[in-house]
């Protein structure tokens, strides 16, 4: 498609790199932290607790999502979330991010501009203070967004994974399957006959069924549920990334113990037009599981979904749960891109 008329119909090749930075930076969300922001070689952030939390994550065009379905601004606002998600799992509050975007040249700049306005929009939502600090901007033929976020642990300790012990309790702050009930129907209904994700056909999607649509394109973690988690003594935190039934594997195996999930507390949660296997095998909402003491009072957003037991991996209703279930970046990847 030729790029429209005037200057903001231009590519980021015709633009440059300078011109399109120039554009971006006013849009970008400040952080509280930051002594210096973006603009030299390096930022600088304030780091009162002496320590910080930092984290990564890449988004690559094809595996991790389809031009077709995300917009520019989904873009941002998921690099952000899912970011955030990981800072906050850890018990910190998110203070800064770093992003790379590597764009290809034929890009109009009100894309980036769109992208830095979602990654603006996300930080208000969900980290309020939080910012954008620095990043890099580079062309090239696969859309690719690394996202680097800081926290700030606030003078607690960081809320590990291997901290559960037998007799606490689990609980969840977040969605379950929401997200991946609207990737299922992306799939079902986001394409065109041959089966290629198609803008159109999501859009109509999106406008029927928003939801879970929204909560796979732009999803909304309960960012502010880890900090409150650290302070309400968790032992284990980790965000739900590629599901209920492997992220818990993950904490029972860092803990050394086993996690017993009531069905009834899951299905609840996801709620009605969610697939409870998909509420337990699926992936992308991001929310907060996490481990309490026995007496702990669980913080607002987190209801209880289970037991932490003597033994090994994943118990469901008590019954060893043996389902597979899950992202796997590699395992599902097929290369096709649309
Ligand atoms: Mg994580």
């Amino acid at each position: 498609m030729p790029p429209a008329l005037g200057d903001h119909g231009q590519t980021l090749g015709e633009a440059g790199e300078a011109a399109t930075l120039a554009r971006i930076f006013p849009r970008l969300p400040e952080a509280d932290a930051a002594l210096l922001g973006p603009g030299d070689d390096a930022a600088v952030l304030r780091a009162p607790d002496g320590r910080y939390v930092v984290t990564t994550d890449t988004m690559v065009h094809g595996p991790d999502f389809r031009r077709a379905w995300s917009s520019p601004h989904d873009l941002g606002w998921k690099a952000a979330a899912t970011n955030l998600a990981d800072v906050a799992a850890m018990g910190a509050v998110p203070t800064a991010l770093v992003v790379a975007l590597v764009a290809p040249p034929e890009t109009p700049v009100s894309d980036l501009e769109a992208f830095a306005d979602g990654l603006r929009d996300a930080c208000a939502a969900l980290a309020p203070g939080c910012g954008v600090v620095g990043g890099d901007l580079s062309a090239s033929g696969t859309l690719t967004i690394a996202v680097t976020a800081f926290g700030d642990l606030q003078s607690r300790e960081p809320v590990l994974r291997s901290g559960a012990r037998p007799g606490d309790v689990v609980a969840l702050a977040g969605r379950l399957g929401l997200a991946a009930t609207g990737l299922l129907l992306l799939f079902e209904r986001g394409v065109d006959a041959d089966g290629i994700p198609d803008a159109a056909a999501a859009a109509r999607l999106r406008a029927a069924a928003p939801g879970p649509v929204d909560a796979q394109l732009a999803p909304s973690p309960p960012i502010a549920a880890g900090p409150a988690a650290a302070r309400a003594r968790a032992t284990a935190m980790l965000d739900v990334s590629d599901g209920l039934a492997i992220d818990a594997r993950r904490i029972a195996a860092a803990s050394g113990v086993a996690l017993d999930l009531d069905p009834a507390a899951i299905a609840a949660i996801a709620g009605t037009g969610i697939d409870p296997r998909v509420a337990l095998s699926g992936g992308e909402d991001h929310a907060l599981l996490a481990t309490f003491p026995p007496d702990a009072v669980l913080p607002p957003g987190f209801a209880p979904i289970g037991r932490v037991v003597e033994g090994a991996g994943l118990l469901v209703d008590g019954r060893p749960f043996d389902g597979r279930g899950g992202w796997d970046p590699y395992a599902d990847w097929d290369g096709a891109a649309g």
